[in-house]
């Protein structure tokens, strides 16, 4: 063994407990770290010819590299949707590290932790009150769900024709129907051959929404004159927290041959609470389901899943199988995640979300998931009798909204990156219906109306400053 190595052995203990209590240092100043800075790095350093052992390079760490790092899981970054880590998250983040298992296998000989994902997707589809129906598997994030899940969908496409696309290519093209996909599912489109310019745009419901409305969704299905097509849906978009009618969709899947996808990567968990599952009724009918855990769950980067019908199975592995390792079996008899999902090699990305089900329960996550939602109504209410107008009714924990007044449109880039600016807060910007917003999304566990008070009386400060 090289000696820096050994040394670091030796010292084990010690340098784990110096990495916990910068961890805990860090965590409890998280209040006062902000959310914003300007420090940079050049980032091009010497390789060391002999090392430095973890100690130095902790050090170096310190010096140099931690200096960047914002309060991303703080109470109050509000931009993109970005979710914290619970005390149970990291627990399980800290052990996929330690035990570091490659998780493939349900029943091997070198290792069944995946029998752990199993039991995790499991719990998942308790709290989102779903059927057993789904066979789940853990990604990085919600992007590689919708690839996941697309990538099985565009299989099925083939099928219909007595084509396998997986093994021969694209040979027909693929109808894919959307009103107001995330963008990740564009790139999707992409990278699966499909084109990102290839759907199809169906309208919205009028009347400052988001959601497909169903009648031109039909109308665009009629046209299709009996084709088969793939659907995008959304549980939860990023602007305005909308969702597509799941009943009326699962109602047109009676009448018409399509797969049919929801993006539901924060607003699945709606599902979670009494108040706000109608928002998902009828989402049970879908053939895939894309979910975030590094959102609304609050785990650590990077966790997400899919959930793909079970009868899918086979249009699955054709998808993904590595069909020519003799090494790994019929991927029928001997279930093997690598044959279902991109990834070969991967960590035990289930264990954060285990420990956070087991630790914080049902209960839990509804208080958690209508907590956010009561928090972002209340910054609603704060910013209408202040200098700001909504874009969009608060139907979740999406909060889109903007500076008063046509004639401050102008403003607005300005006056938001003024506000982040000052570190206390992170929003980020949007165009919606053509006008220059601003997005707060609630996810985070720590967030408290303290915060929201807070971010408000900075707001009042900026536009004093900017002389709006
Ligand atoms: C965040 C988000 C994505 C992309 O998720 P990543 O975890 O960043 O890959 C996709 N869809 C929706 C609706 C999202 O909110």
């Amino acid at each position: 063994m090289n000696s820096i190595l050994k040394q670091d052995l030796d010292n084990f203990e010690n340098i784990l407990e110096k990495t916990k209590q910068q961890g805990i240092d860090f965590l409890n100043d998280i209040e006062n770290i902000p959310t914003s800075n300007t420090y940079t790095i050049n980032p091009k350093t010497a390789l060391n010819e002999l090392g430095l052992g973890s100690i130095e390079a902790l050090r170096e760490f310190n010096e140099r590299l931690a200096p960047l790092m914002v309060s991303s899981p703080g109470p109050r970054y509000w931009g993109f949707v970005t979710g914290g880590s619970t005390p149970a998250s990291i627990v399980g983040d800290w052990l996929a590290s330690i035990y570091d298992q490659n998780t493939q296998a349900v029943k091997a000989q070198g290792g069944a932790s995946a029998l752990i994902e199993f039991e995790t997707i499991n719990l998942l589809l308790q709290l989102l009150d779903l059927p057993d129906t789904f066979l789940g598997g853990f990604v990085t994030g919600a992007t590689m769900s919708n690839f996941t899940s697309l990538g099985v969908a565009r299989q099925w496409f083939g099928k219909q024709f007595g084509k396998d696309f997986a093994k021969d290519g694209i040979s027909e093209t693929v109808n894919i129907l959307t009103a107001t996909p995330h963008s990740s599912s564009i790139k999707c489109l992409s990278l699966l051959g499909i084109g990102s310019q290839n759907y199809t745009t169906v309208k919205t419901i009028e009347g400052n929404r988001e959601a497909l409305d169903i009648a031109d969704l039909e109308e665009n299905i009629k046209k299709l004159e009996g084709k088969p097509f793939i659907l995008i849906s959304s549980a939860g978009t990023v602007n305005t927290a909308d969702f597509d009618d799941f009943e009326a969709i699962a109602a047109l899947k009676e009448k018409y041959n399509f797969w049919w996808h929801i993006d539901g990567a924060f607003g699945g968990f709606a599902a979670v609470s009494d108040k706000y599952n109608h928002l998902v009724k009828g989402w049970e009918g879908a053939d895939s389901i894309t979910i975030d855990c590094h959102k609304w769950l609050n785990v650590p980067y990077e966790s997400a899943f899919f959930l793909i019908k079970k009868d899918h199975i086979n249009l699955q592995i054709e998808t993904f199988q590595n069909s020519n390792a003799p090494y790994l079996g019929n991927p029928l008899e001997n279930f093997n995640y690598l044959n279902v999902l991109p990834e070969n090699s991967r960590r035990l990305r289930a264990l954060p979300a285990w420990f956070s089900l087991k630790a914080y329960g049902k209960e839990g996550f509804k208080d958690l998931i209508e907590g956010s939602i009561a928090l972002a109504l209340h910054f609603g209410n704060a910013l209408i009798e202040n200098d700001f107008e909504l874009l969009a009714p608060i139907r979740l924990n999406n909060v889109c909204f903007t500076l008063k007044g046509k004639h401050n449109q102008d403003k607005v880039n300005q006056f938001l990156s003024a506000l982040n600016d000052t570190g206390k807060v992170f929003m980020t910007p949007t165009i919606y219906q053509n006008k220059k917003g601003i997005r707060a999304s609630f996810v985070n566990w720590r967030t408290t109306e303290k915060d929201i008070k807070l971010v408000i009386e900075e707001m009042k400060q900026t536009i004093l400053d900017m002389e709006i």
